[in-house]
């Protein structure tokens, strides 16, 4: 038996507009708390992600939707910011963030973070020293590799 299809128009219909300003999917919210609908009968889209590309043009890519108002299910364009994964985490989490960057003991190579070999940046984050000096090297001898090259090709 078809089900009748919902378009994007039948969503932004469905939409409630609320008096602190959000504006909410009253349908099945998914258990992270966005609202989800099955657009044209086809796979579950995220209401508010369709509503924002409906009214503001395709996101880009790598880009996610954060809720400013923080609200999931609500699919109000001017609450949407798109950002990538990292900037909506620490936008949502700027505890859990510091926490994070705090409590790495080692760097994603595997070197200890001590206080001789991090550097800390103004927004927290922390840097090896030792993968700092590896790269430096590295791009080092790629410089001198190539100088070798072009020396051996002025040689001939
Ligand atoms: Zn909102
Ligand atoms: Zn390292």
């Amino acid at each position: 038996m078809a089900r009748a299809q919902t378009g994007i128009d039948d969503v932004l219909y469905r939409l409630v507009i609320q008096e602190d300003g959000c504006i909410v999917w009253p349908g099945s919210l998914k258990a992270d708390g966005y609202g989800v609908t099955h657009l044209n009968g086809r796979y579950p889209v995220r209401v508010h992600r369709a509503v924002y590309e409906h009214l503001r043009g395709p996101l880009p890519k790598g880009k996610v939707l954060h809720h400013t108002c923080k609200n999931r299910a609500c699919a109000n364009p001017e609450h949407l910011v798109p950002m990538t994964v990292v900037e909506n985490i620490r936008a949502d989490h700027p505890d859990l963030w510091g926490k994070y960057q705090r409590e790495k003991t080692h760097c994603l190579k595997g070197h200890e973070f001590t206080p001789e070999n991090t550097y800390i940046h103004p927004n927290g984050t922390r840097h090896c020293k030792p993968c700092q000096l590896i790269r430096a090297r590295d791009s080092k001898r790629r410089k001198k590799a190539r100088e070798v090259a072009d020396g051996s090709r002025n040689r001939r």
